[in-house]
């Protein structure tokens, strides 16, 4: 990976100390996006990783999976397919739940929106405790796709939150925090 293309856009990410509960340092995206440079580079790079895998749809997550989510779809010939929270998306849907740290939360996705020849790759901004990825994953799973890639811009490591999905799923982030 170009490695001076990174280190600028990890250097535009603003890190925001105790957001939105005190202890969190919450990576904020949108300074990120705000240079066209570094939406080329970032576009350039994700789908540069992701160029030989013959992906047909690319699932974001709401709401900053929605973000890159269409751009890369765009870039990789694929669709793009929304995961939302409860009683957004209009039509059938299937759902997921996960724990929270305070509660459980929910995600859906529209029934008919894969299918069995798809290969997918599931995209959202950040991953922390892997929560919210893990659910996305679990539900395209029993959607009975051909092959699942899961990625992220950021990534923090500490929380160690790749260790949950199973060995054989490539879990990628481009920018890393420890
Ligand atoms: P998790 O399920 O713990 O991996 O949390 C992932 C979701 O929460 C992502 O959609 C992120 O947008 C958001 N998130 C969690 N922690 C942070 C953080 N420190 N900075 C920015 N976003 C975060």
């Amino acid at each position: 990976m170009p490695h001076k293309k990174i280190e600028n856009l990890k250097a535009s990410v603003r890190n925001i100390p105790d957001f939105p509960i005190p202890g969190i340092q919450f990576k904020d995206v949108t300074t990120l996006f705000q240079s066209p440079q570094n939406l080329k580079d970032l576009t350039e790079v994700l789908t540069d990783l992701y160029k030989e895998k013959g992906i047909t749809k690319v699932v974001g997550i709401e709401s900053r999976g929605f973000i890159m989510g269409p751009i890369l779809a765009l870039n990789m010939n694929a669709g793009f397919i929304p995961i939302r929270k409860p009683g957004k998306l209009p039509a059938d849907t299937i759902e997921e739940s996960y724990e929270k740290e305070y509660g459980i939360d929910t995600i859906q996705i529209h029934k008919d929106s894969l299918n069995p020849e798809d290969v997918v790759l599931i995209h959202d901004d950040l991953l922390a405790t892997g929560g919210t990825m893990l659910a996305a994953y679990k539900l395209i799973k029993r959607m009975g796709v051909k092959k699942i890639y899961v990625n992220f811009i950021i990534e923090l490591e500490t929380l160690e939150g790749r260790k949950l999905f199973p060995e054989d799923v490539e879990v990628e982030a481009i920018i890393k925090y420890d």
